[in-house]
């Protein structure tokens, strides 16, 4: 993609990338995707630089942890973020698909699909555009992430992250002195939902926490082959 080659080329800080993206080339038509997670404070706290009113959208599964839910209310008053926008999965489908809500434990492919992958589909009506988190450190599917992608719905994914290592972000953290996640301090390094999140053991990746002891690292909202598995073979 031309921006993403541009941005590489120019070495783009991260600032200069969500100004670039959120001011000029999607202007009201990109939103911040974050899970108000262990690392989310840098990502939000640099959007806020640019737009304290950018759209974040927060899928609010209804299985994440109550510390989860606290820290989303920190940052949007810490940073003064105006558009938070917690997304809940629709309650039809919930009491068809996971009337006794433990679909995560018999088909955590489609519980993701109907808490998460559907609901972000709703929320991101009307924008062209959406910004994540992720970063290559994380490993997985996350190793060779651009700074600016094509996404499965053909909105344009950007991951102004990508290239940032944890060392990177532990300075950010101490320079703008963030606040945490409660939970980080409790070994807990990558959070998701309650069900499917365990705090990680020293020497493991962040990630080893999620979904542990399945065969399944992402949730779908990247990866639509997740979706399509856990339907079966289509949405
Ligand atoms: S992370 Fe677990 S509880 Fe949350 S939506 Fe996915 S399977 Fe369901």
């Amino acid at each position: 993609m031309e921006l993403n080659q541009k941005a590489l080329q120019e070495g783009w800080n991260t600032e200069t990338l969500l100004r670039t993206v959120i001011e000029q080339v999607f202007p009201g038509r990109i939103a911040v995707v974050s899970s108000f997670g262990t690392e989310s404070a840098i990502l939000l706290h640099l959007a806020a630089k640019v737009d304290r009113a950018v759209p974040v959208i927060f899928l609010e599964t209804g299985k994440l942890f109550p510390e989860t839910l606290a820290y989303r209310d920190t940052l949007i008053g810490r940073l003064g973020l105006t558009d938070v926008r917690s997304i809940r999965p629709d309650p039809a489908v919930i009491a068809d698909l996971d009337p006794d809500g433990t679909l995560w434990r018999s088909d955590p492919g489609l519980c993701c699909w109907q808490r998460k992958v559907e609901p972000l589909d709703g929320a991101l009506q009307g924008f062209e555009a959406w910004i994540t988190g992720r970063k290559r450190f994380q490993g997985g599917q996350r190793t060779d992430l651009a700074l600016i992608e094509s996404g499965d719905d053909g909105r344009t994914k950007v991951n102004p992250l990508a290239f940032w290592t944890e060392e990177d972000m532990t300075a950010y953290f101490n320079a703008h002195d963030l606040p945490r996640h409660a939970l980080e301090a409790k070994g807990y390094r990558s959070i998701g939902c309650a069900p499917c999140t365990r705090a990680v053991k020293p020497g493991e990746s962040a990630r080893a926490g999620r979904w542990s002891g399945l065969d399944k690292t992402e949730c779908g909202i990247h990866d639509r082959s997740v979706v399509v598995n856990a339907r079966g073979g289509g949405i």
